[in-house]
This record gives structure tokens, sequence and C-alpha cells, in this order.
């Protein structure tokens, strides 16, 4: 299987070529040269497997065995999700009668990032120890050094899929003082030589600003090497199909009896950001896997849920015409604690979810735009495609926003609904689960998918069952889920919420370099100063 830019251009990569690369230089993101389908016997031989089964046999179907044999993908899967503390990796839970809960956050640091992080940092690792290993002594080993900003949420599904991994260092710059105290804690306790917690003083832009500013300076980039793990990474999307599969099978197996899958339909509601977890489901989709659409669940940031309602893809609403919508002034919302920061991101209680544009949506809109191309042959209709994507992304960059022909939305309303949800919906959503039978504690992101399939679930056919798609822990984002329950007098939340692993985590061995001024210059100090010492020894933290 070979990879290519949505973009276009003659380049053709291998699976690690792709990997490790990331996004494309074109600008592009890389798709599979095509979406495999499911071998005839899936359903009767794929029924008992597990997580890591199922990745085998998933991934495999995108990966040629002479990159990765199917042993060696069964040894770095197993790696993998050997940190998850459930036995299932990913469980299926029933919640009603016609919802279920697919429960993505039993991984180290509680967030869903982590069913595709801890993948992607054992595949970086295999790639450079196997380039390495076919070097002469002496010669100049390859390694990677890994940069990202964090607002708090992510960082630390970052540093948990790279901690003590040969050959790779990671440099996380979070705002210092401006992360909640657990989400530092999870992040500065990990104390593994090559993690490297960079506080700056300054807010999440400034780091951010920091972090592109260094992928963009060519010179510092080519002699450290610079790697990205943010969810565009083809890699990511991969492995977050494998729950699709799983819950499927799980699914199966909790039918009432009496009830043939034939007779149901799954639908998946999912919580979306970047687009990568929805993403994924699609993939599967396509490949074969039986399901209705696929809701994508947005919080206030609703790009995507109105590009469903009206066909453009745009950073700023142009049809609000007063009060909601991005048109709105900065901070001036009804919502309570939202406001927009300078970027006209809004803040919201699922921060994770809070972005302008979404990442990983130029793949689909490659897709869309492929179904309604027209050419002699299948690759003149794709070089059409590629050439169309390249138009729309441009238009975006440039306007802000690109309307797609009413053919490519059509396509896309055959796969997707589309749903917004406010902060107070959000709000009341996880008090009417903890109210519910059986009492269920939702994190903010999730609560945004369980609202969703609350306005949907009337419109279903009867013999709809919803999965959500739950990606935190509740513990993670204490203070929506604090604000939300604290009228319920029998809710404590140390006792119903908090895991055994946050228990004492602030008072644990910190690590973290801090950097007095959000300055580029700094930063490349720290990063020069600890990236080539990390194969050698453990370098203590200092200031800078
Ligand atoms: C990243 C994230 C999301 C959004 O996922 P995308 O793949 O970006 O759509 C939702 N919830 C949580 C908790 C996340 O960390």
């Amino acid at each position: 299987m070979k990879y290519f830019s949505t973009r276009g251009g003659d380049q053709k990569l291998s699976f690690e070529e792709t990997v490790l690369t990331g996004l494309a230089p074109n600008g592009g993101l890389y798709i599979p040269e095509n979406i495999p389908s499911l071998p005839s016997d899936w359903r009767t031989n794929w029924k008992d497997y597990s997580f890591v089964d199922l990745s085998v046999a998933v991934l495999s179907l995108y990966i040629s065995p002479n990159e990765i044999s199917e042993q060696e993908l069964r040894t770095l899967a197993e790696k993998s999700y050997r940190t998850f503390r459930h036995p299932d990796v990913t469980p299926l839970k029933k919640l009603g009668d016609k919802t279920f809960i697919l429960e993505l956050f039993h991984g180290p640091t509680f967030a869903f990032k982590d069913v595709a992080l801890q993948l992607l940092g054992n595949l970086f690792e295999f790639f450079l120890l196997r380039r390495n290993a076919k070097k002469i002594p002496g010669e100049q080993q390859e390694t990677l050094t890994v940069v990202g900003a964090t607002s708090g949420d992510t960082g630390s599904a970052a540093i948990y899929g790279l901690r003590n991994k040969a050959n790779i260092s990671i440099f996380i710059l979070h705002p210092k003082g401006r992360v909640s105290p657990i989400q530092e804690a999870q992040m500065t306790t990990v104390t593994d030589a090559n993690v490297h917690n960079v506080a700056v003083k300054g807010t999440f832009d400034d780091c951010q600003d920091i972090v592109k500013a260094l992928f963009a300076d060519k010179e510092f980039n080519s002699e450290h090497r610079l790697g990205a793990v943010n969810s565009i990474n083809w890699a990511r999307i991969l492995a977050q199909t494998v729950y699709y599969f799983l819950s499927f099978f799980h699914f199966q197996s909790q039918l009432p009896e009496g009830t043939s899958l034939e007779d149901v339909e799954i639908q998946y509601v999912v919580p979306t950001g970047n687009f990568g977890d929805i993403l994924a489901g699609y993939y599967a989709k396509k490949m074969g896997l039986p399901m209705g659409k696929l809701v994508v669940a947005t919080n206030a940031n609703d790009i995507l849920a109105r590009f469903w309602k009206t066909g453009r893809y745009e950073k700023v609403d142009s049809s609000a015409v007063e009060g909601e919508g991005a048109a709105a002034p900065a901070g001036g919302s009804s919502n309570g604690k939202q406001g927009t920061d300078a970027s006209g991101v809004k803040e919201t209680l699922s921060p994770a979810m809070d972005i302008l544009v979404s990442s990983n949506f130029e793949r689909l809109l490659w897709y869309l735009a492929y179904e309604t191309a027209e050419g002699e042959d299948d690759a003149a209709r794709r070089t059409a495609t590629s050439k169309t994507l390249d138009t729309w992304m441009y238009k975006v960059k440039i306007d802000g926003r690109v309307e797609v022909p009413v053919a490519a939305l059509e396509a896309g309303r055959k796969d997707f609904l589309a749903e917004r949800i406010s902060d107070e919906m959000t709000l009341t959503t996880i008090q009417s689960y903890f109210d519910g039978q059986p009492s269920y504690v939702a994190d903010p992101h999730t609560a945004v998918g369980l609202a969703a399939a609350g306005i949907i679930a009337p419109k279903n056919s009867p013999n709809t069952y919803q999965i959500v798609l739950s990606t935190a822990h509740p513990a993670k984002f204490s203070e929506a889920v604090s604000k939300a329950l604290e009228g319920s007098s029998h809710f404590n939340f140390d006792r119903d919420v908090l895991p055994q692993e946050f228990h004492g985590l602030l008072e644990k061995e910190k690590r973290v370099i801090d950097v007095e001024r959000p300055d580029i210059d700094l930063v490349k100090g720290v990063i020069g100063r600890f990236a080539k010492s990390d194969e050698h020894t453990a370098v203590e933290a200092g200031s800078v």
C-alpha cells in the first residue's frame, strides 16, 4: 500500500515514509491509494478478536507485509495496548435501551488520544531502530526531536506515547501556570530523560507560535530533524479505526436475544474537533463495517456542523446575523464562560474540541470531491480531485472559506449528520446522565456526544442503536464536571470520579524547564541543550 497527498503530485510514499513525514510538503495530507475492503470471512473470523488481534487484522490491510510483518505488527500492538487499564482496551457499555458508550479513555493519560499515540510512539521507535541498525559503525544515527505545544489536554498523551523511546526526544511547551494543576502534573511528573516539559511564561498562543516558527526554520529543523505528532499523522487515524471494529463485535454480543444484527442499524456519535476520531469511523465504514450515518458532534466551535447545513467550510459564520455564531463580538456570547480568543476560537467547557478549522477534514473533502469528479479514467479523476482540493484549500487559506458544489455536499450527507452543542446543553447532559439509570459521569467532551445523540434519537428509526464515543475520563475535566454536578447532594468528586492513579499526583516529583519569556531563541537553546544529550545521559532540568 502506498500513500499520496490530497493535493496531488506524483510522489507515492510507503507507510513508513508517510508516518515519518506527517504533513506533505505541498501542504496536503496523506491518504491511502485505495481504501481496502474487508476479507470475505471477517465477520466470522474476527468475531472473538481482542483489540490487539483486530489491530493486526485491520492495520495489515494498510501496511505492506514487507514493511512491517504481521508478527512485528503484533509485537507493536501488544506493546502499545499493554499500557491500558481495561482488558478490552476500549470497552463498550450499555447506558440505555438504545444507547451504548464506547469508552476510549482507559489509556495512561485517561484520554482517547492514547489509543493512537501509544502506537505512534512505538512505530517511530521501530522505524528509527531499523534504520540505525543498517548503519555502519561511526555513521550518524537517525534521531527525531518531537516538538509540540499544548493548552493542557493533549500534551500528556504525546509525552506518554514517546517517553523512554530510543532515538527520540520530546519537547512539549505549555503556558506556565495556565493549565489545570492535574493536567500540568500529568505532564511534568514524567521524569524520563528524553521527555522535556517546557513551561513558557506566556499564553498558549505564544507556545503555538514558537512551535510553528521552529518548524518553519529550515536550518534548525534539519539540524534537529523535528517531528510532529499532531492529529493529521496517518498512523493516528489508522490506529483509531480499530475500536470501531471492536465495538461492532461487542455490540453484537450485547444485542437482546432474538434480535439479529441484520435488523438493526448502528449509529456512531463522535465528539469532534480536528475530525480524526470520526474520520477513522468513515474509513471503517468505507471498508465495509456495517453502520448508519456517523454523527459529528461539535461544541460552539461549529465549523463542521455548519458545513453540513450549508456546504460552506468557513472559519467565520457568514450567515450569522446577530447574537450567537462566530460573528458575535469577542467574549460577548451569552454562554457563561464563553469567550473568543484573538484567532476567533471560542473557549468552551470541552477545550479539546476548541478549533477554528478542522485539520483532518481535508481528507474527507478529497473523497467528497472524488465522488463528484470527472475524468476519462480513474487516474484522470484522481488528478482532477487533487487539483480541486488544492483550489479549495487555497481558498480557505486566503478567504477563510470555500463553498463546495451541491453534489459534493450531498455525497457528504450520505454518510454524516452533524449537531452543535452549547455549553449549557453540555452541563445539563452531564447532570441528566448522572441522575440516570445507570448513573454515569460523563466528561464534557463525551457529554457533547451524548447531547447530540439525544437530539437525533427521536428522528431515528426504531431499530437504530447509538454508540457514543467517550473521549476522556471525567476526572481530567473536573471544572466542568463539578460545575454540572455541584447541585447534586449525592455527588462527591473525589469519591465518584477521581481515579486511584490521580491520588497524590500533585505531590510527585516533577521535571520541568522554565522559560522566562515567549522567545524562540530561548526555546531553541533549550532544545539544543537537551536534545543532543538524551542518548547518553539524563540531564537535570533547570531554569532558562
Ligand atoms: C482530541 C479530543 C477530541 C477531538 O478529537 P478529534 O479527533 O480532534 O476530532 C475530543 N475529545 C477529547 C477529550 C480530545 O482529547
